[in-house]
């Protein structure tokens, strides 16, 4: 577990709780703010619905024995002072208006004075939208005393000596404001605190959790990848379909697979490189050490060699050139087949009259060894689609073979038959065979059978047809029997005249 843990890089984590304390500190302060506005709300509310009466009760209580207004026309101070002392008494928070029917402040009953400049009139619309609903509904209306804000009041008509207006009253006056704010200043740091410690409890709990979890398979995979990247090469992501993050997971094996897969490939191509040195560097040296030998005794011993010693050795040193080259041909013909440089030019052709040429080519060959070679071909003309030089080139090292490791009087034959859409190709002889054993090996390179007979080649005849086949996506097969004979068979694929 404190190895898993450590595998996470410090990084992800600590973004990941960043990103966490931020969405909790942001969950907090909305819901606190959210909280505070609603309960403000409720607040402003139950305090309008509880004094809506409280204009009407002014009305009732101070204009049924004095009117507001004298008989000059002015207002009634004392009257107003009268309320004052009231309000003083019973609720400072409120603040009383005697407006006009135009909504015209005519006197204002507040406690503390220190506004500069009072408006002179409120709008009468929140007023007739209270009076209609009888103090049911919520409606703000305007703060002479604050002209930017709506405030709660309560009013009712009055109707005196011929003068129609309101009595309008501020429910949240200053003084209520003032009181107001104080205490929702320490509710909301009561509140703001509470909710902040519990929602910061139960988030840091889930967030812990959450994090676990979600990390949980990264947790894995990194392992896995450590794993690897120190050296375990069987290092993958166990059932990777359960992971969250499957395709990360899926990814990683299958890149591990293929690093394996690569460097297998890698140690392989390496290990054949240094065999292919190896057996170049004797096959080279053989011929070489030959030609040198019989060149030196044909300096050394100029005038003492017979003239048929001389023909002989001259013979034997242009065998060995010839074997040279065939051997450096072959080399250069097979590296280049295997380093992929070869794209095979597949097109249409008549494998019938390429094998009449081969058999042409090689009669005088296996004239010589008295084997009888022939071509065994029922259709008149077998058309492939496929490499035609490539192709030449397989069937010249088969029937090489055939001629090569069949005694004289045998019978090497080159036989072409349709089989469905394609073309069966068959080379057999009645030679040596191969033992049962060596047969999957031969197409090897340089793997050779009877390597001390006097037959050997060079061991790479039978690579190049294979590589050969693997680049026109077909196989050989070899059926052998030890001294009965060898047939070589592949397919092509056959080109439909239409
Ligand atoms: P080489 O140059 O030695 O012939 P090849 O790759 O052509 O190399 O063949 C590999 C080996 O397979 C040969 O050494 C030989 O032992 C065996 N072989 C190939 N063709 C035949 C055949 N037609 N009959 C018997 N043995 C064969």
């Amino acid at each position: 577990m404190s190895n898993t843990a450590k595998t996470l890089t410090p990084e992800l984590v600590k973004k990941l709780w960043l990103a966490f304390i931020l969405l909790v500190l942001l969950m907090g302060t909305s819901y606190v703010a959210i909280t505070g506005y609603f309960a403000n709300k409720h607040n402003q509310e139950t305090t309008q619905r509880l004094n809506a009466d409280v204009a009407n009760h002014v009305i009732a209580e101070k204009f049924k024995d004095a009117s507001p207004f004298l008989a000059d026309g002015s207002v009634n101070k004392p009257l107003f002072g009268d309320l004052m002392h009231d309000m003083m008494a019973v609720n400072q928070g409120i603040e009383v208006y005697l407006l006009d029917d135009t909504g015209e402040i005519l006197y204002s009953v507040v406690l503390d004075h220190s506004d500069s400049a009072p408006a002179k009139r409120v709008s009468l619309a929140p007023i007739h939208a209270f009076i209609t609903d009888r103090g049911e509904k919520f409606v703000l209306g305007d703060d002479p005393r604050n002209t930017a804000e709506q405030k709660i009041f309560s009013a009712a008509p009055y109707s005196v000596d011929g003068r129609n207006g309101f009595v309008y009253i501020i429910l949240a006056g200053k003084k209520f404001q003032q009181v107001s704010s104080t205490l929702m200043g320490q509710y909301f740091a009561k509140l703001g605190l509470g909710a902040f410690l519990l929602t910061m409890l139960f988030s840091t709990l889930i967030g812990v959790l959450a994090i676990w979890f979600l990390t949980k398979n990264l947790r894995a995979i990194t392992g896995t990848v450590r794993r690897f990247q120190e050296g375990d090469l069987t290092a993958r992501v166990e059932n990777p379909e359960d992971s969250d993050i499957s395709i990360l997971a899926n990814s990683f094996n299958a890149m591990a697979d293929s690093i394996v897969g690569n460097m297998d490939k890698m140690q392989s191509v390496d290990s054949l490189r240094r065999e292919l040195i190896a057996n170049v560097s004797h096959d080279l040296r053989t011929p070489l050490a030959i030609l040198k030998g019989y060149i030196e005794t044909l300096q050394m011993k100029r005038d003492t060699l017979s003239e048929n010693e001389r023909q002989k050795y001259l013979q034997i040193t242009h065998d060995n050139v010839d074997k040279l080259s065939k051997l450096i041909n072959q080399l250069f013909e097979y590296s280049k087949l295997e380093a992929e440089q070869v794209a095979p030019v597949k097109e249409p052709f008549s494998i019938t009259e390429l094998s009449h040429d081969l058999i042409a080519k090689f009669r005088v060959l296996a004239e010589h060894k008295n084997i009888a070679l022939q071509l065994d071909n029922p259709e008149a003309n077998c058309m492939v689609h496929a490499d035609v030089s490539l192709v030449e080139r397989a069937l010249q090292n088969l029937i090489e073979n055939a001629i090569k490791y069949t005694e004289p009087n045998g019978k090497v034959t080159l036989s072409l038959k349709k089989e469905g859409a394609n073309v069966e190709i068959n080379i057999t002889d009645t030679g040596t065979g191969i033992p049962v054993n060596e047969q999957p090996f031969i197409f090897d390179r340089y793997k050779q059978v009877n390597i001390s007979t006097e037959k050997q080649g060079s061991g790479l005849g039978l690579a190049i047809v294979k590589k050969i086949m693997e680049l026109h996506d077909t196989t050989i097969t070899v059926l052998s029997k030890p001294k009965e004979g060898s047939s070589f068979i592949f397919n092509l694929p056959a080109y439909q005249v239409s």
